[in-house]
């Protein structure tokens, strides 16, 4: 891990403040600009628009038009992790579909990419819940108002 102070996970049910949650997001958005310029030109792709935030949902997402979105709580799993998150979403450059083509090209460019979906499948919980209570409730109503 790039900063040692991330790397504990929440005891007792512990949550980020909203402090502590806006310093992850800020500290996570370089370290994701980074994995993405060291990925991209090694695949031969060109994204667009890269944005980190926390989310309760999603992990990673791709728009039609190229931009990238990640979840700053990535930071705190494993790096293997967080690559295989970021090249999951870069070959989503070349195919917007989870096709045949699209597992080829993920496996040629992160070959370990099932050892860290299921890392997410068993530890993501815990990490969605160490956002602050605040923000999932925010986002529960946003998507009331608009789903
Ligand atoms: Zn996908």
């Amino acid at each position: 891990m790039q900063d040692p102070e991330l790397t504990y996970y929440p005891k007792d049910g512990k949550r980020f403040t909203e402090e502590e949650r806006k310093a992850l997001v800020k500290k996570a958005r370089p370290i994701f600009l980074e994995r993405v310029s060291y990925y991209a030109p090694l695949m031969k792709v060109a994204p667009g628009r890269i944005t980190v935030r926390t989310q309760k949902t999603r992990w990673g997402s791709c728009t039609q038009d190229g931009n990238l979105n990640f979840n700053a709580l990535l930071l705190l799993a494993p790096q293997e992790v967080l690559d295989s998150v970021v090249v999951h979403e870069l070959c989503h450059l070349k195919y917007m579909n989870h096709s045949k083509y699209f597992y080829f090209e993920l496996k040629r460019f992160y070959p370990e990419y099932k050892q860290a979906q299921a890392w997410l499948k068993e530890n993501g919980g815990s990490l969605i819940k160490m956002l602050p209570k605040e923000t999932l409730r925010r986002k529960r109503h946003r998507f009331w108002l608009f789903g």
